[in-house]
């Protein structure tokens, strides 16, 4: 599995293979952004440090500005919709993303500081 994929499937950044959040649903009412402790699979810590995730703001506002940017082409220019209804529609699709946006940011981020072994499942 390529780094991208793993990115985006939510995948241990070391083995590729474990699962970074407990729940598959991110909009799980309870426990949607739980993650484990350790990899399932090859033990990488997951909560490399206290606070580790504060970080990933720095990764999931990009993917909130590039998503608004796309939302509001599509409603403004494709859909030529009036501002007041830009706005809340706007509001409401960002709201709706949030989970996926920071489940997202968060595996970026972990992929940032954690290098790919394809040997850690053996080790
Ligand atoms: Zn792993």
């Amino acid at each position: 599995m390529s780094k991208v994929a793993s990115i985006l499937r939510c995948t241990c950044p070391k083995c590729r293979k474990g699962r970074l959040f407990t729940s598959r649903n991110p909009y799980a009412f309870k426990g949607g952004l739980d993650m484990p402790d350790h990899c399932p699979v090859c033990h990488q810590d997951f909560k490399i440090e206290p606070g580790f995730y504060i970080g990933a703001l720095w990764t999931s506002f990009p993917i909130v500005i590039i998503l608004m940017a796309l939302i509001s082409l599509l409603l403004l220019v494709y859909f030529k919709m009036e501002m007041n209804w830009f706005f809340v529609t706007l509001a409401i699709i960002l709201f709706l993303l949030q989970p996926i946006i920071i489940r997202l940011g968060r595996s970026i981020w972990i992929h940032l500081f954690v290098a790919y072994d394809p040997d850690a499942e053996n080790k």
